[in-house]
């Protein structure tokens, strides 16, 4: 047992220590998990056995401060693993980690389908403690009983294995979908050797191209239907030909035409979508629900289906007049430049990236010399210490994995509230994009003292080079300014019941709210002013600059938006008008008669009648996004709404900075995120905001509501 007592990730930590990366290795992690995972099994048995048969009553310290330890202890042990896994990456780490992932799932999937756990929950959620309990610990209870329902707990008899197939096949139906798609898309390819054909791309497009051809023992350009790959010809290749040839390919993977485009249709996805479409219709039904929309909004901020139907339709109301203006402006150019009579869906993003960099020529290159980032992390510093009156100070001792990573204290009053770790560049090893992750969650430990949260976040920009600092461009402190949008939701939490505390609990739809509004201050004048600095003369960024980048910002963003709308109404109207007593040939049909419908309502660029793009749209069949694509939307409303409280009162006022701090940054997911945000606005959110800041005038002058009533 000594490779056990030795074992750093098992170390009975002191309170508010922080991981022992220094120590951790590959080798830690799976003894570490079986021993905490058999552990828990026990002693979650023991205790339910106990309240269940009344031996011990049940309460809030008896049955969830337990449970929230075990798992924290669980989670605490985990989380240098996994964070590892995805910044230090090795051969050994990822192993070691691939190991553990089943055992974790097979244990939270046997948490969630527990009988004994829900009823004592239900025992707990019925006893006389609860009407006294605080608002979190109720809504604590009250979404463990929601989410143990959304899992078919409460089933019984017939019902509760029909819910179990439905489960197992709809498993196996999604990962079909994907398999699919991804099938379709390696499928095809073309080489081409005279380069003059593809004039235009840029040369990382080229490279690229080479080096796949390389790989295929070709001579020339490969290019796949891959975005990467694809992309670039859609966007800035000169052969309008070429571009047709991919976009229909493109637009036909996984569809019954895709041998026109020289594929091959066993991939169709046809049938999967149609079964899949089926077993979400029953499910919901089976759990009470008439529809896989109500199904969805269940564990949403949204109230009820209609209620995403009428925000969607509102917002293309006002949106499309602006996008049909904004196509037959696109539609002139093109032909005053290249001659189109008539401009085909493929030349839309071509021609759309002719006009604008004809019209904003713009490059990140010039921005990056204004913000190197030191200046930027100091800037960003003193916004949030104006908003919300905290002072963040950093650390020079602490264990690390690498020396790229900086380390953080938040105070507040000369307390400190929070801890985070910063892990800015790109490495060898280090997964790409940006992230939040929870390091520790805010909450009370059993001795009534108080857990501290932590955070780190990660992203991926340029390093150093040539003795200059490291530089961002503008999209890189957008990026920043989110992700630690995020970070303060999670750290500047109040609430002290770790299921609902910082990010956990929010619903889905409304868990963007708090970082895409950080995004806000990268684009004010004033603080810009203090955000950035030229990294030899100090001169903050030139307004010459950022009204370009403002006026860019805007380009064609009605086509943009309706586009989206496109996919979310589609999405949705889907899975909330779905009929299971349609005829079979009605059923073949019905994807394609909403998609066909939505289209006329909102879609501005021509459509080709073999246009199959729903036969390869993985984020609603094989990803989580079913009857949930619209909260990319419904967060940017709110976020926009949020911030145009400070354009009314002052992007720095004191008291709006601190309303914001304590009615939705503290709260977490300890209320509904209607309330808290009406508690902040003084009213429901409305799409004027919005509308405004992608510069779409809002026709209609009443404020249209679009949270809850
Ligand atoms: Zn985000």
């Amino acid at each position: 047992m000594s490779n056990i007592s030795d074992n750093p990730l098992l170390q009975p930590a002191a309170a508010n220590a922080l991981p022992p990366f220094s120590q951790v290795k590959a080798e830690h992690a799976q003894p570490a998990m079986e021993q905490l995972l058999a552990s828990n099994r026990q002693r979650i048995n023991t205790l339910l056995t106990s309240i269940n048969s009344g031996e011990t009553p049940v309460s809030w310290d008896a049955l969830v401060t337990p449970m929230e330890a075990w798992d924290d202890e669980l989670s605490q042990a985990w989380s240098p693993i996994s964070h590892m896994n995805s910044v230090v990456n090795s051969d050994e780490l990822r192993d070691a980690y691939n190991a553990c992932l089943p055992l974790l799932s097979a244990y939270s999937t046997e948490m969630g389908q527990n009988q004994d756990l829900y009823k004592a929950y239900k025992k707990l959620a019925d006893s006389t403690e609860f009407a006294t309990l605080s608002t979190e610990q109720k809504t604590a209870i009250e979404h463990a009983l929601r989410d143990f329902r959304l899992a078919g707990i409460a089933l019984e008899g017939d019902k509760k294995s029909r819910y179990g197939e439905i489960k197992q096949r709809l498993s196996e139906l999604t990962s079909k979908f994907g398999e699919n798609v991804m099938d379709a898309t390696q499928a095809w390819s073309k080489t081409i050797t005279d380069k003059t054909e593809l004039a235009g791309l840029p040369d990382s497009a080229l490279a690229l191209a080479q080096q796949q051809a390389q790989a295929k023992e070709k001579d020339g350009y490969l290019f796949t239907l891959d975005f990467p790959s694809y992309f670039p010809i859609l966007t800035y290749c000169e052969n309008r030909e070429l571009r047709h040839e991919m976009y229909k390919a493109y637009l036909t993977r996984a569809s019954d035409l895709y041998s026109e485009s020289g594929g091959d249709n066993k991939f169709d996805n046809a049938a999967v979508m149609n079964e899949i479409l089926a077993l979400r219709h029953e499910l919901s039904n089976l759990l009470d629900f008439s529809n896989y929309a109500e199904y969805s909004v269940a564990s949403k901020m949204a109230e009820e289906p209609q209620q995403v139907i009428d925000f969607l339709e509102d917002l293309a109301s006002k949106a499309v007049p602006q996008a049909k203006q904004e196509f037959s402006e696109l539609s002139a150019y093109a032909k005053e430049t290249f001659g189109f009579d008539k401009l085909e869906p493929w030349d839309v993003s071509y021609c759309a990236e002719q006009l604008r960099q004809h019209r904003y020529s713009i490059s990140q290159e010039l921005i990056r010399p204004y913000l190197p980032i030191d200046t930027v992390l100091k800037g960003m510093f003193e916004t949030v210490q104006k908003l919300y009156g905290i002072n963040i100070e950093e650390q020079s001792q602490f264990d690390s994995y690498h020396d790229d990573v900086r380390f953080f204290h938040i105070e507040k009053d000369g307390q400190l509230i929070a801890k985070f770790y910063f892990d800015l560049y790109a490495r060898d090893k280090k997964r790409g994009g940006a992230w939040m992750d929870e390091c520790r969650v805010r909450r009370t430990l059993e001795d009534g003292s108080l857990q501290i949260p932590v955070a780190y976040l990660v992203c991926n920009f340029s390093p150093a080079v040539d003795g200059k600092p490291a530089l961002l461009t503008h999209d890189e402190l957008t990026t920043l300014f989110h992700e630690f949008g995020h970070g303060l939701h999670h750290m500047l939490t109040q609430i002290k019941t770790a299921a609902v505390s910082g990010i956990n609990g929010v619903a889905w739809d409304a868990v963007e709210l708090p970082s895409q509004f950080m995004e806000n201050w990268c684009w004010e004048k004033e603080a810009l002013a203090f955000i950035s600095g030229h990294y030899e003369t100090g001169e903050p960024l030139p307004d010459d600059l950022l009204e370009k980048m403002l006026a860019a910002k805007n380009f064609q963003s009605a086509m943009m938006m309706v586009r989206q709308l496109e996919f979310s109404l589609f999405d949705f109207r889907m899975h909330k008008e779905y009929q299971p007593e349609l005829s079979a040939s009605e059923k073949t049909n019905y994807i394609k008669s909403i998609v066909d419908d939505v289209r006329s309502q909102v879609a501005v660029v021509p459509i080709v009648e073999y246009n199959r793009f729903q036969n390869s749209f993985s984020h609603i069949f094989a990803g989580g996004y079913a009857a949930g694509y619209y909260s990319y939307k419904w967060a940017e409303v709110l976020s926009a709404d949020a911030f145009s409280r400070f354009e009314d009162e002052g992007i720095f006022n004191t008291a709006t900075g601190q309303s914001f701090l304590t009615e939705i940054l503290q709260k977490g997911g300890s209320e509904e995120p209607a309330v808290l945000f009406e508690r902040f606005r003084g009213r429901a959110p409305t799409t004027d905001a919005l509308l405004r800041h992608c510069g779409i005038s809002s026709t209609s002058a009443s404020a249209t509501k679009t949270g809850a009533a």
